[in-house]
């Protein structure tokens, strides 16, 4: 990160979170350590800089059990936690009644106009969700972003055909992307921390 305008902490190279440590943390100077390897928004921070996460409010579809929304939620205003799967809803949902800035939502990502209506607008939506969908379910959610905030999709290019080769799959996101008023995007490789992902980042100006 040296040379690079940042807002998290860095230490010796490690990213780290200021937050209450949590079981099976590893901790570098009385801090969590937010490791790549375990989480696709800290390898996105390794490799290509930093979303601006610090009190920010965000999106998240396909939290699972809460691994990076623990992390983010250390910097964020809020994270609204959005997982359809009843095993780790549950350890969600346990680390929103130690975190006031979680809010867990056990729910379909296909079907938005459920939680919706108790989401205020926010700054970052971040999509971590292996299903063939992806583009089109991180499409739907759209309109729980502000106009200018930022798009963090996180793709596993396995979920969404064998036959296909990663670059058709991701032109074919990328002009789904634009058609719903995604701009600016980035295409990031995370093979080095997530093997078969890929990160695209843009900017959203909706269409009037
Ligand atoms: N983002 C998590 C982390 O870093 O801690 C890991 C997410 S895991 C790769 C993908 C998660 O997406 C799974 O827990 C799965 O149940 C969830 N998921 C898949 N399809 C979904 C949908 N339609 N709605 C909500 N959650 C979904």
């Amino acid at each position: 990160m040296q040379g690079r305008q940042t807002t998290l902490i860095w230490q010796d190279g490690i990213l780290l979170s200021p937050g209450k440590i949590l079981p099976g943390d590893r901790v570098h100077n009385g801090m969590r350590i937010w490791l790549p390897e375990k989480s696709k928004v800290a390898a996105l921070c390794h490799l290509n800089g930093e979303p601006l996460i610090r009190d920010a409010r965000i999106l998240y579809l396909g939290a699972a059990s809460g691994t990076t929304v623990s992390f983010l939620s250390d910097y964020a205003e809020v994270i609204y936690a959005v997982e359809f799967s009843p095993r780790p809803v549950r350890s969600l949902v346990r680390l929103a009644r130690q975190r006031s800035n979680i809010i867990p939502f056990f729910m379909d990502a296909r079907i938005p106009e459920r939680y919706l209506p108790f989401v205020e607008p926010v700054d970052i939506l971040i999509q971590d969700i292996a299903q063939r969908d992806q583009v089109e379910i991180v499409v739907k959610n759209l309109c729980m972003l502000k106009k200018g905030g930022n798009l963090i999709l996180f793709l596993k290019m396995l979920s969404m055909g064998v036959l296909k080769e990663y670059e058709e799959i991701i032109d074919l996101s990328i002009i789904l992307l634009k058609k719903a008023g995604i701009t600016n995007m980035q295409v990031i490789q995370l093979e080095k921390y997530h093997a078969g992902h890929v990160a695209i980042t843009g900017v959203y100006y909706p269409k009037q």
